[in-house]
């Protein structure tokens, strides 16, 4: 069986993927992707991911394992352009929650997925905050290629993702713990057992996620926007973002790198504090390890541990850190922090003008709305959010907002529950009241 490492043997950093492209025979025009998505019956052209698969060409075309991953929208939102302050027809948002398991997780999990099978790997695993477990899990499930072991934290994770990973029959290991440690032991282990690790150390997972930027350029005619904007966690979407468009400017599919916008939570805010507050950079590969070191060290001493209702944010140390400092010189990006009550707000706005959204992804609409506020989004330019989960992953989240005394009370967009006795006229009256 093939061994598959993730991280260099001498310095601990990741691994990354890189092509000859002079090898690859590339589309004379991105449209024949778009071209390949009518012909359903190929179930690689079906796919959002493997449609473009000359842009992450590891895979021999029969290895690839897809279960029909990528079938997302980029939709224009004039509600939601109007709660983040741009221009109606200016602000467009990335529906990664219409993923197979509900979140963006599975454009990655399909390159990894494929990977572990050229390598003949007969176990997977990963650590989780909900929706990683939930898209290994149905990749084992549908596929019966693997067995699945999912490590998650204890109390943290939100039901609709716990479900997932129990009905589709992965070993579900809850330890005592956060992500951070449930990540930690899960290496260990797959180290130990030679089991094929899915986390976003996996730098096939990356190649994977690239896709979603590539969807987005394909829903805007590949005229770039100006702006992305993503939540931030384990930064592998920002990485993988990054990664994208240098290689597009690379092989001169695009013309310009629109810039990007990584989103903390307030409560989890590791890379924020890194890049804005103490000018940390990814200086054409020079990082200053010692200052990284030095947060680290000193968030130990604190006992400060990740904290917000954005569950799948919650991480203390971005296991892509430097892979997201370079996203972010490539992409001249920005770093912000949101609180969960802005995040909360951001959340019922899209569910109110749009498909709906968990909280985490939420993040991106509080983002760019404190981006345009700030002055640095201009009013007339256009804005990618991207909603990494589906609105059914944490209801729990939503009702609480919108119940008496919940975190919505008092805010626009909340929307109570009323309690009528069980009587027409008094339904007729409270119909009234609302006009
Ligand atoms: C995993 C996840 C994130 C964080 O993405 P990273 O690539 O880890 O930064 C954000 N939102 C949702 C819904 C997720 O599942």
């Amino acid at each position: 069986m093939g061994e598959a490492l993730v991280a260099c043997a001498k310095c601990g950093g990741l691994l990354d993927v890189v092509y000859d492209w002079g090898r690859v025979g590339l589309p004379s025009s991105p449209a024949a992707f778009e071209a390949r998505w009518s012909n359903r019956r190929d179930p690689l052209d079906a796919s959002g991911v493997w449609r473009f698969r000359e842009l992450l060409p590891f895979a021999p075309p029969e290895a690839v394992v897809t279960i029909g991953e990528g079938q997302t929208q980029l939709r224009s939102s004039s509600a939601v352009a109007e709660f983040v302050g741009l221009r109606p027809d200016r602000l467009f948002l990335q529906y990664e929650g219409l993923n197979p398991s509900g979140s963006f997780k599975d454009n990655g999990m399909t390159a990894a997925a494929t990977h572990a099978r050229m390598i003949g790997a007969r176990l997977t695993a990963c650590a989780s905050t909900g929706n990683t477990s939930a898209s290994l899990a149905v990749f084992g499930s549908t596929t019966g290629l693997f067995g699945t072991v999912v490590f998650v934290g204890s109390g943290k994770i939100a039901y609709g993702k716990l479900s997932q990973a129990l009905d589709y029959g992965a070993v579900t290991l809850q330890i005592e713990g956060d992500f951070d440690d449930a990540l930690i032991r899960v290496r260990e282990v797959c180290e130990a057992r030679n089991i094929y690790l899915c986390n976003s150390v996996n730098p096939f997972r990356l190649e994977g996620q690239k896709a979603i930027m590539y969807r987005v350029l394909e829903g805007l005619d590949w005229n770039p926007p100006d702006w992305i904007v993503v939540p931030g966690g384990n930064l592998g979407n920002s990485s993988a973002f990054g990664k994208a468009f240098a290689e597009l400017k690379e092989l001169g599919l695009i013309d310009r790198i629109p810039r990007m916008a990584v989103i903390n939570a307030t409560g989890a805010n590791t890379l924020y504090r890194l890049y804005e507050q103490q000018g940390l950079r990814w200086n054409g590969g020079a990082v200053d390890a010692a200052a990284i070191e030095r947060f680290y060290a000193q968030m130990d001493a604190e006992g400060r541990r990740a904290q917000t209702l954005a569950s799948a944010i919650e991480i203390n140390r971005p296991v892509n850190l430097l892979k997201c400092l370079r996203a972010l010189e490539t992409t001249d990006g920005a770093v912000r922090q949101v609180s969960d009550a802005e995040i909360l707000d951001a959340k019922a706005r899209v569910g109110a003008g749009g498909f709906g959204c968990e909280p985490a992804s939420a993040a991106a609409v509080a983002g760019a709305r404190l981006l345009v506020q700030e002055g640095l989004i201009a009013r007339d330019e256009r804005v990618v959010c991207i909603l990494t989960g589906h609105a059914l992953k944490d209801p729990q989240a939503t009702v609480e907002y919108h119940s008496p005394g919940g975190a919505g009370t008092g805010a626009r967009s909340s929307n109570r529950p009323r309690v009528v006795a069980n009587d027409f006229d008094r339904i007729m009256e409270v119909l009234e009241e609302i006009g």
